[in-house]
C-alpha cells in the first residue's frame, strides 16, 4: 500500500433486515504523499459496483480488481494523484449469520423470531463491512449515517449528530465524527434497542431488545464505578460524550470494546437477581472493567502491529481484577486471579506448542483456545511481576507516562518499557524482554547446601526437552527458623544457578513467597516438603502460597517427576483447609486426576475427593447461607458437582432434593443452581432431558439457558447422550454450540463415544464459528483421544493438509494428549510397586 494513508471515512449504510443484506458507500479520504496510480484496500465478501475519484465538484470512474484470497481490491487511479484525495465506493454486502463483520442476531419477542443487526470486526472484519485500510496501525477518523426503518433504533461509537424523517417512512441517523482510531473498534447496529442510562459528565447507556434493557441496572451502576477509577488511575478523561454497553442475543466471544460501544453476549451485561450466581456477578464486572480498560489500552493508545495484542489484553486483564478488588474488596479476586488465570496460563505455557507474549509473525494472529491464555493470563500474570519489581506508584506513573505520550497513535512493547524505566530508574526493558519475547517460562529447583539455598533454573515443560533458555527471576522466599519466626528475601536469579545465604537455624523455606512470580518451583528436600507440609496443617501459611504448594506439586505429577500418590498423600495436610483458594486448586487437580485416570487409579482419586469435599461441605453448610463470604458461594456451587461426581451419597441427595423444587418450578438458590441442575440430570433420564428442552426453550435468561446447557453434558445415561449430542447439533444456537461438548469431554460417562461422534459429525462441527470449532478441538483431543493415540494423531495429520489454520490448536492438543497418556502409563508402573512393596511386607 505504500505510504497511502487514510485521513477520513464517511459511511453510509442501507441495511435490509428482512432480506439480510446491505448497500453501502464510503467516501474515503486519503492522503498521497507522492504520485501514486493505484492503491490497495481491504474488502472480503462485498460485491463493488462502482469506484470514482471525486473533487472540485467531477467524478471520474477508477478501474477496479478484486482478488478474493488476498482479500483485497486493487484501484487504479485514472491518471495519477497525490496529495489528499477523495475515492467513493458503492457496495453491497450480506447481513450474515456467522457472528463477524456485519451479521444478524436473532432473539425471540412474544413468540416471534426477531433480529437485529450488529457488528464484530476485531481482528479483521471490518473489512466484511466496507472496504477499507484494515490494520490497527491505520488509524483515522470515521462518520457513520444509516438509513433504518422509522421504528428501528441505530447505534455507533459516538452520539447522534442528527435524525431526520425519510419520505418513505424510513429515518436517517447519522452519528458525530469520531476520535482517530482503528478499523477493528468501529461499531454500529440497527434493531429494536431499548435503553436505561445514567446521564453524568459521560452519558452512560445498557442497550438491550425490548423489555430487558432494565436488567442492565446492575451492570450500569459498577460501570460509573469502574469509570471514575480509570479515571483517575490513568490521568486521562474518557474522551467519547457517551459510552453503551449493548447486550447481543448472538455472540462469539464474551464481549468486544468497540470504542463507546461496547458489545456483550447477554449474560455478561444483564443481570436477574433470582437467576444468577455470585460467581455470574463476580465475572460481569471483571469483564465490564477488562473492556472499559481497552478504552484507553487499546482504543486511545493502539497496539502498531498485531503481535503487540499484548498491550491491550494483558492490561485489560490485570485491570479486569485491579478495579472490582478496589470496590469489592471482600471477594478477593487476587485470590481467584491466581486459579482463575495464572495456573490456566501455567498449563498452557508449559507446552512444547507455545510461543512468546509477544507472538512472533503477528501479521494473522487470532485469539483463540491456542492464544488466549498466554496474552490474556500470562500476560495479565506477568504485569503483576513488573508491579511487584518497581511497585505500585512506579508502575501507575509509567503507564500514565505511556499513555499521555501515545494517544490516539500506536506503539510497541518497547515504548511501554523505556516508560517504565524512565519513571523507576530500574532496568525494566533488561527484566521483561526474556519474559515477553520468549516462549514458556522456568522452573526454579531448590535444595539446602548448609546455610545456604541452591536454585537452579530451567525451562518448565510437562514433556522433558534440552532447553537453554534463561530468564531474570525475582525470586522471594520465606525462611522460616526454629524459634518461630519467618523472614522474607529476595533476589534476582539471573543465571542457571545460584547460591542464597539463608542463614542458621532454618528449618523450612518456600520459594515464590505471595505467589506474584510466574513460574514453578521444585523443592528437591523431601524433608522441606515435609515441613511445608506441617505449616500447612497448622495453619502458619497465607491461602496463596497453600495453594501453591500442591500446585507446583501436581505441576510435577503431570511432568512425571512426582507420583500421583505423593500428590494424594499430601493433599492429608491440608485436611483443616476451610479457606476457598486451596479448596478451589485442589477441587481443579483432582477433577483433572480424575478424569485422565481410569479404573482403580480413578476410583482412588474419587475416594479421596469424595471424603475431602464432604468435610468441607459440612463444614460451610450444604445451603447457601445470609453470612457466606463471596468466595464460599462459589466454592460450594463446585464442590456439590464433585462430591456428587465423585460418589458422595449426601451431596447427591442434598441436589436431587433442591432439584426436585425446581422440577416443580419451586425456586431453588442461585449460588447453588448451577450444581443442583448438573446432579439433576447425571441422576436423571429421558424425562430430564425433556424438562431441559422445554426450560431452555421457554427461559429468558441466557445466564439461565448456558447453566442448563452444562447440566445437559452431564447426564450419564447413554441413549440420553445421544440424544444431548443431537440436540446441541439441530437444537443449540452457534454461540452455545460448544458448551455441552466441553462439558461432555469431562464425563467419563460420555467420554468413550465421543471422538467417534466427532468424526461423524465433522461436516457438522466445521460450521461452527471458526473460535469455537477450535475450543471443541482442544476440550475433546486431550481427553477423548487417550487409549487410541494413534488413530487420532494420524487423523488430524491427514486433515490438517487441509486445515492449515487449525495447526496451532490440533498441535497443543495432541501435546496434551501425550501427557496424559503418559500420566495413566506413570499410575500403571506406581500400581505395580504397591504391589511389590505389598508382597514384601
Ligand atoms: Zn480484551
Amino acid at each position: 500500500m505504500g505510504d497511502i494513508k487514510p485521513i477520513h471515512y464517511k459511511i453510509h449504510l442501507e441495511p435490509d433486515l428482512k432480506k439480510f443484506h446491505f448497500t453501502g458507500k464510503v467516501e474515503l479520504i486519503l492522503e498521497v504523499p507522492s504520485p501514486a496510480s493505484e492503491v490497495s484496500l481491504n474488502i472480503l465478501e462485498l460485491a463493488i459496483w462502482r469506484c470514482g475519484l471525486t473533487g472540485q465538484g467531477q467524478s471520474e470512474a477508477c478501474s477496479f480488481s478484486v482478488d478474493p484470497r488476498q482479500e483485497e481490491m486493487k484501484i487504479v487511479f485514472p491518471r495519477p494523484v497525490s496529495g489528499e484525495v477523495c475515492l467513493i465506493i458503492d457496495y453491497v454486502g450480506e447481513i450474515n449469520n456467522r457472528m463477524a463483520g456485519f451479521y444478524r442476531s436473532r432473539y425471540v419477542r412474544d413468540g416471534k423470531e426477531k433480529y437485529a443487526a450488529v457488528t464484530q470486526f476485531e481482528e479483521s472484519d471490518a473489512r466484511r463491512a466496507f472496504p477499507c485500510f484494515d490494520h490497527p496501525a491505520m488509524k483515522a477518523t470515521f462518520e457513520v449515517e444509516m438509513i433504518i426503518d422509522g421504528d428501528l433504533t441505530a447505534i455507533s461509537n459516538t452520539d447522534i449528530a442528527e435524525e431526520k424523517p425519510m419520505e418513505d417512512g424510513r429515518k436517517l441517523v447519522r452519528f458525530e465524527r469520531t476520535p482517530r482510531m482503528s478499523t477493528y473498534l468501529v461499531f454500529f447496529g440497527v434493531g429494536e434497542f431499548e435503553f436505561i442510562q445514567d446521564p453524568g459528565e459521560v452519558l452512560i447507556r445498557v442497550a438491550a431488545v425490548p423489555g430487558k434493557a432494565q436488567q442492565g441496572k446492575y451492570s450500569l451502576e459498577f460501570l460509573r464505578k469502574a469509570l471514575t477509577f480509570c479515571e483517575e488511575y490513568y490521568g486521562i478523561q474518557y474522551p467519547l460524550s457517551k459510552l453503551d454497553l449493548i447486550a447481543i442475543a448472538d455472540f462469539a466471544f464474551g464481549a468486544m470494546e468497540n470504542w463507546g460501544a461496547i458489545t456483550f453476549r447477554e449474560n455478561l451485561v444483564l443481570h436477574e437477581p433470582d437467576k444468577i450466581s455470585k460467581a455470574g456477578e463476580e465475572r460481569m464486572c471483571v469483564v465490564i472493567a477488562h473492556e472499559l480498560a481497552h478504552q484507553w489500552f487499546g482504543n486511545l493508545v493502539t497496539p502498531e502491529d498485531w503481535k503487540y495484542l499484548w498491550l491491550n489484553e494483558s492490561f485489560a486483564t490485570y485491570f479486569g481484577y485491579r478495579v472490582v478488588d478496589h470496590y469489592y474488596p471482600e471477594w478477593d479476586v487476587w485470590e481467584q486471579f491466581l486459579q482463575g488465570q495464572t495456573q490456566v496460563a501455567l498449563d498452557r505455557d508449559a507446552l512444547h506448542e507455545t510461543f512468546s507474549i509477544e507472538i512472533p509473525g503477528g501479521d494473522h494472529v487470532v485469539i483463540n483456545a491456542s492464544t488466549a491464555p498466554i496474552i490474556y493470563n500470562k500476560g495479565g500474570s506477568v504485569l503483576r511481576q513488573v508491579e511487584g519489581y518497581v511497585g505500585k506508584e512506579a508502575f501507575r506513573e509509567g503507564l500514565r507516562l505511556y499513555l499521555r505520550k501515545y494517544q490516539y497513535l500506536c506503539a510497541s512493547s518497547r515504548d511501554l518499557w523505556d516508560a517504565l524505566e524512565a519513571v523507576s530508574a530500574k532496568p525494566v526493558s533488561k527484566m521483561m524482554s526474556n519474559w515477553v519475547g520468549q516462549p514458556g517460562f522456568p522452573m526454579v529447583s531448590v535444595e539446602r547446601e548448609g546455610d545456604n539455598l541452591r536454585m537452579n533454573q530451567r525451562r518448565f515443560t510437562y514433556l522433558d526437552a534440552p532447553s537453554d533458555q534463561e530468564w531474570l527471576i525475582p525470586v522471594s522466599v520465606r525462611v522460616f527458623y526454629g524459634d518461630g519466626r519467618s523472614k522474607e528475601t529476595t533476589t534476582l536469579l539471573d543465571s542457571k544457578s545460584a547460591l542464597l545465604d539463608i542463614g542458621a537455624g532454618a528449618v523450612a523455606y518456600k520459594l515464590n513467597d505471595g505467589q506474584s512470580g510466574f513460574y514453578r518451583v521444585q523443592y528437591r528436600d523431601e524433608a522441606n516438603l515435609k515441613e511445608l507440609g506441617e505449616l500447612i496443617a497448622n495453619g502458619r501459611l497465607p491461602p496463596v502460597d497453600r495453594w501453591g504448594i500442591q500446585d507446583d506439586l501436581y505441576a510435577m505429577v503431570k511432568r512425571g517427576d512426582a507420583r500421583m500418590q505423593e500428590y494424594l498423600e499430601f493433599l492429608a495436610h491440608y485436611v483443616e483447609e476451610n479457606v476457598s483458594l486451596p479448596l478451589s486448586g485442589i477441587a481443579a487437580n483432582l477433577h483433572h486426576a480424575f478424569i485422565v485416570q481410569q479404573g482403580i487409579s480413578r476410583k482412588k482419586v474419587a475416594s479421596v475427593g469424595r471424603a475431602f469435599f464432604e468435610r468441607v461441605l459440612e463444614n460451610i453448610g450444604y445451603e447457601p447461607g445470609p453470612q457466606d463470604r463471596h468466595t464460599t458461594s462459589i466454592l460450594r456451587d463446585q464442590l456439590l458437582w464433585h462430591a456428587a461426581l465423585y460418589g458422595s451419597v449426601k451431596a447427591e441427595e442434598f441436589c436431587m432434593s433442591q432439584f426436585s423444587l425446581l422440577l416443580k418450578e419451586q425456586k431453588v438458590h442461585p449460588n447453588i443452581q448451577k450444581s443442583v441442575m448438573q446432579v439433576g440430570a447425571a441422576c436423571g433420564g429421558r424425562d430430564t432431558f425433556e424438562w431441559f428442552v422445554g426450560k431452555i426453550k421457554s427461559s429468558e435468561s441466557e445466564h439461565e439457558r448456558m447453566n442448563m446447557l452444562i447440566a445437559m453434558g452431564c447426564f450419564k445415561d447413554g441413549k440420553v447422550l445421544e440424544r444431548v449430542k443431537r440436540y446441541v447439533l439441530e437444537e443449540v444456537p452457534d454461540r452455545n454450540k460448544a458448551i455441552p461438548i466441553g462439558i461432555m469431554s469431562e464425563n467419563p460417562a460420555a467420554i468413550p463415544s465421543l471422538w467417534d461422534w466427532f468424526q461423524a459429525n465433522l461436516q457438522a462441527i466445521e460450521r461452527f464459528h471458526p473460535v469455537l470449532y477450535e475450543r471443541v478441538i482442544a476440550a475433546l483431543v486431550p481427553i477423548c483421544g487417550l487409549g487410541r493415540e494413534e488413530e487420532v494423531r494420524s487423523f488430524f495429520q491427514e486433515y490438517m493438509r487441509k486445515q492449515e489454520k487449525l495447526k496451532d490448536v490440533v498441535k497443543l492438543s495432541l501435546e496434551k494428549l501425550e501427557v496424559h497418556s503418559r500420566m495413566r502409563r506413570a499410575r500403571k508402573t506406581s500400581l505395580q510397586d504397591e504391589r511389590i512393596s505389598g508382597l514384601l511386607h
